[in-house]
């Protein structure tokens, strides 16, 4: 029953390299920002364009869940620097010089720039590359009650500016991609503090490939952000399940948007990736085409190119990624029981802790051990149909009976107990309390676009699946 795990190296990729936008003339060749391309293995190009308004970073990050994770923003865990004291005793500051009287008044300004190393807090940072105790104590009195550094991560960055007699002009520290606190002298002597965000400038971008063993490897074995592969596996969620239905030689193409803000000295830096646009994934599941569309101003959603919209009652499967390591069977040799019996559900294998979705909308009807399943959460949704997620690690927080559930929502993670032998999520549909198989459930799709919106949709659409379609796909293997 078990297929061998999937190896993250593609044997083969093919990529588009194109370019669509002003005057149809090949915009600029960009290269894959470099903390992107740690795992390419070709030759990566990602076409670009403008695109004309800049993005709301804050509606940015909360239209996109993975935002956070990309960002660096509260991913990395809280760990508690010894930082810059809360009171810096006054005389200390008022004692030292300003700056040695020997230097000369009409410098340049001193431009003083870092990032915090694992194990490093600013004031060490900061002093380390030759500023003064007391530039760096006041720094730490004028941010008191808008940064507390205390809170300070590994990969936060600062820029100081100090004038030649050593005087602070502006001090910028900058606690992600986007967010950073702002120091600023006043015309009257004093400093005032501001809380930055970065403008995030979309480029339109376009990647594709073929698949050899999961989407996942694929995309980011082109160089791609793992959050555009997660995404398309959203997108495409309730018409594939990326665990199962996928074959090597199955062909995506994905349209969307390379987020940037512009640094200190006028660079444009990209931040992530934003919202895909387009996408098709072909393949032997069938073909499947989703384009982004806002039918009302800020409620967007994905569609087919029909016009419906890509959800369903039920996604085809309770994770995101993972290996299928037991399919329904009527039949089937139990690995541990050493008896056989009947399999009637999927088993997804995936690392202990990946999140299990509920796959339809519904009320929690039992969590808690169940012997053989382990930790077991069962979810009744419409028209007599229970869904099961066996051998969970744990249980999402206070999930519990009676409480009702969306779909997607994460109700637990993946775990090995029960009898297992590794970790995975037993998952099984009743229908009527008879199992059936998941594979086979009815899924009708979702309702189409409201009449007066169509038009709009139509001329959408067809712009974006011109841009999906209009790369050339150049066989790339011999060059791998
Ligand atoms: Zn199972």
């Amino acid at each position: 029953m078990n297929r061998p795990a999937p190896s993250r190296r593609p044997s083969t990729i093919v990529l588009t390299l194109f370019a669509f936008g002003v005057c149809g003339v090949l915009a600029t060749l960009i290269g894959v920002h470099p903390s992107e391309s740690a795992n390419a293995t070709g030759p990566i190009q990602i076409d670009e364009i403008a695109a004309a308004t800049p993005v709301d970073p804050i509606a940015a990050i909360a239209a996109d869940p993975f935002a956070a994770d990309e960002a660096g923003i509260d991913s990395i865990p809280a760990e508690p620097a010894a930082a810059v004291p809360d009171s810096i005793p006054e005389d200390e500051v008022k004692t030292e010089p300003e700056a040695p009287a020997s230097e000369p008044q009409a410098a340049a300004p001193r431009v003083t720039e870092g990032v915090l190393e694992r194990g490093d807090t600013l004031v060490r940072s900061l002093t380390a590359q030759g500023v003064s105790r007391r530039a760096v104590d006041r720094i730490a009195r004028e941010m008191i009650g808008h940064y507390d550094f205390r809170h300070s991560q590994p990969g936060h960055g600062y820029r100081l500016v100090q004038n030649a007699a050593g005087e602070i002009e502006s001090f910028h520290y900058r606690i992600s991609p986007i967010i950073g606190y702002e120091l600023s002298r006043n015309p009257d002597g004093g400093y005032l503090v501001a809380r930055s965000e970065a403008e995030l400038w979309p480029r339109q971008a376009m990647i594709a490939g073929i698949v050899t063993t999961s989407l996942y490897g694929a995309i980011t074995d082109l160089g791609a952000a793992p959050q555009l592969a997660s995404d398309v596996t959203d997108v495409f969620a309730y018409d594939v399940d990326f665990s199962r239905m996928i074959r090597a030689g199955d062909e995506f193409r994905i349209l969307y948007e390379r987020l940037y803000r512009t640094d200190e000295d006028g660079n444009e830096v990209f931040v992530r990736p934003g919202r895909i646009l387009a996408a098709r994934y072909a393949g032997a599941s069938g073909e499947h085409t989703a384009v982004y569309f806002e039918s009302k101003e800020g409620r967007g959603g994905y569609y087919r190119p029909d016009g419906t919209t890509v959800q369903r009652e039920f996604l085809m499967a309770p994770v995101r990624y993972g290996r299928v390591s037991s399919r329904y069977a009527e039949a089937r040799r139990h690995p541990i029981l050493k008896i056989t019996r009947p399999h009637h559900g999927i088993d997804y294998a995936a690392p202990t802790g990946t999140p299990v979705f509920a796959v339809a909308s519904g009320e929690v009807v039992f969590d808690g051990w169940a012997g053989g399943f382990g930790n077991l959460v069962k979810i009744r949704h419409k028209n007599g149909y229970v869904s099961y997620y066996g051998h969970l690690s744990g249980f999402a927080d206070r999930l519990h009976v009676g409480q009702p559930v969306a779909q997607k929502q994460i109700i637990g993670y993946v775990g090995s107990t029960g009898l297992s032998t590794g970790p995975h999520v037993c998952f099984r549909v009743a229908k009527d309390g008879k199992y059936v198989n998941p594979v086979h459930l009815p899924t009708p799709e979702g309702p189409p676009l409201a009449e007066e919106v169509k038009r709009n949709f139509q001329a959408r659409r067809d712009s974006l699946l011109a841009s999906l379609d209009s790369g050339t796909l150049v066989a790339a293997d011999e060059a791998l």
